[in-house]
């Protein structure tokens, strides 16, 4: 096991730093301020955009703030690579962490994920998504960059634990007590709007609905199978693919709003 001054100390805070929960509040709001200041992308606090650096801004933010910078000495001292991008493919998913470890030895690289999809997908101005309340690792978020912070900081845990321990679990007890001390996560699951969720509130749209749509300026009337960011639509089709209910379909994706629902019982 690895053993440097550098990872003591982060095994240290990792195992006994406390936060009060109003302070990690506070701490998070000048996280909020900072990254703002420094960006040239984000622009508000439900910003438009977000560049892989600001992701990379938000976890040396939480690094700062919450690990007194020990992450980065602690990635420093063995060597490592610590890398941090906003991705758009993972669209339930709030954030991930990825440790890449070389079979022959050299330098680890992790790299920190922010999904951007579930964030633009939730606190729009546009569109309703419900009354709930959005709760990210069971923090109350009024916004989406508090929104990325919260996720930020749960992924900068598993970070903490994979250079303490070589491994990270956020179903287990100590990664949630240290996340928690640390934090002030109650949960360590997100709720931001999911696809389902925002097709559903937003366009009335559930799985199973029957539909039609329009493609290539001809109609097409069928039942909507699966919503990730577009909704996936089988239009039955005798020349078209088998499917588990035994009737042959055509399979569209289409936008959410290209979509008009139809009444169950036409
Ligand atoms: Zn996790």
């Amino acid at each position: 096991m690895f053993n440097g001054k550098a990872h003591t100390a982060l095994r240290t805070l990792v195992e006994s730093g406390q936060v009060a929960p109003d302070e990690a509040q506070r701490q998070r709001a000048r996280m909020a301020e900072r990254v703002l200041a420094e960006s040239p992308t984000l622009k508000r606090h439900n910003f438009d955009e977000i560049a892989n650096r600001d992701v990379a801004r938000m976890l040396a933010a939480v690094d700062e703030a919450c690990f007194a910078k020990g992450l980065h000495a602690c990635i420093a001292e063995r060597g490592a690579v610590l890398a941090a991008c906003a991705s758009s493919r993972m669209t339930s998913a709030g954030g991930k962490t990825v440790v890449g470890k070389p079979r022959h030895g050299g330098a680890w690289h992790i790299e920190v994920r922010l999904a951007v999809t579930p964030l633009f997908r939730s606190f729009r101005d546009d569109e309703p998504t419900g009354e709930r309340e959005i709760n990210v690792n069971g923090v109350r978020c009024e916004d989406r960059l508090t929104a990325a912070l919260a996720v930020v900081e749960h992924e900068a845990m598993h970070v903490a634990e994979f250079l303490c321990y070589g491994t990270s679990a956020c179903h287990k007890p100590p990664f949630q007590e240290a996340a928690r001390r640390l934090f002030g996560h109650e949960s360590h699951k997100h709720q931001l709007v999911s696809s389902w969720e925002r097709a559903h509130v937003a366009f009335g749209l559930t799985p199973g609905c029957r539909v039609r749509f329009t493609f290539q300026g001809k109609p097409y009337e069928g039942i909507v199978n699966r919503v990730v960011k577009r909704a996936t639509v089988l239009v039955p089709d005798p020349n078209g693919m088998p499917f588990s209910d035994g009737q042959t379909y055509t399979k569209f994706y289409v936008p959410l709003g290209a979509l008009e629902r139809l009444e169950d019982d036409t």
